[in-house]
């Protein structure tokens, strides 16, 4: 990462799940709850929905768009997914966390395997933590997805049998939230994000001005 070490870094949580878990549900409520947590806002090359302004949600891109970002190096990661591209800007996560503050990225698991295999480098890698949001059963996610009411038939279909295929990802994550009651499901977010801020990796100096090391 290139700005200044802070004195202890921010949480950049990586939460993943297939589609239908209530992710975005989960999300924004966390941000409800935690107003100084930074989200960060992704690139994608899918169209809005009724009611997605752009800079909020997402930065909206025109494919040509993504791809000259892809070759500019601006992407953390980037991944397709159902179909269209979605990418995290490096600017999103480094600026905020080597200022002390937390991030809160939503990205599927290809995304958060290539953070995983180094490509933040070693400074970013302090301080991610990783969570798979899970339906409390398969039916129960194909009903919320339906009754979003947001995707045709066919966008449906494929969603489910990405989840087929993503669910099994829980192992390769740190944290396993299962999004049956919503309040219970934000509050352990916000558990596993209190916790990080307590690891001891996240401070690159002592906490007290002259003690530097443990005596041996
Ligand atoms: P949706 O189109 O429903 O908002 O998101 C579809 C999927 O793309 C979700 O699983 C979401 O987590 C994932 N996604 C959103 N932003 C990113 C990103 O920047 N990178 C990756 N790899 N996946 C993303």
């Amino acid at each position: 990462m290139a700005a200044a070490r802070p004195r202890k870094y921010g949480t950049a949580l990586v939460v993943s799940g297939p589609s239908g878990v209530g992710k975005s549900t989960v999300c924004a409520e966390v941000l409800r709850r935690r107003p100084d947590l930074h989200f960060s806002v992704s690139c994608t090359t899918r169209a809005p929905r009724p009611g997605e302004t752009d800079g909020v949600q997402y930065h909206f891109l025109s494919p040509a768009d993504f791809e000259r970002r892809v070759a500019a190096r601006e992407f953390l990661e980037h991944a397709e997914v159902h179909g269209n591209r979605y990418g995290t800007l490096r600017r999103e996560v480094e600026t905020y966390v080597c200022r002390g503050h937390d991030v809160l990225l939503d990205i599927d698991v290809q995304g958060a395997r290539q953070i995983r295999a180094g490509a933040g480098g070693s400074e970013l890698d302090r301080c991610v933590e990783y969570v798979f949001l899970g339906p409390p059963s398969f039916a129960e996610m194909e009903r919320r997805l339906r009754a979003r009411g947001t995707d045709s038939d066919e966008a449906i279909r494929r969603r489910l049998r990405n989840a087929r295929r993503e669910l099994p990802a829980w192992r390769e994550y740190e944290h396993l939230v299962i999004n049956d009651v919503l309040q219970t499901a934000v509050d352990d977010v916000l558990a596993i994000l209190r916790a990080a801020a307590c690891e001891t990796g996240r401070r690159t100096t002592s906490p007290w001005p002259g003690i530097r090391r443990a005596a041996t």
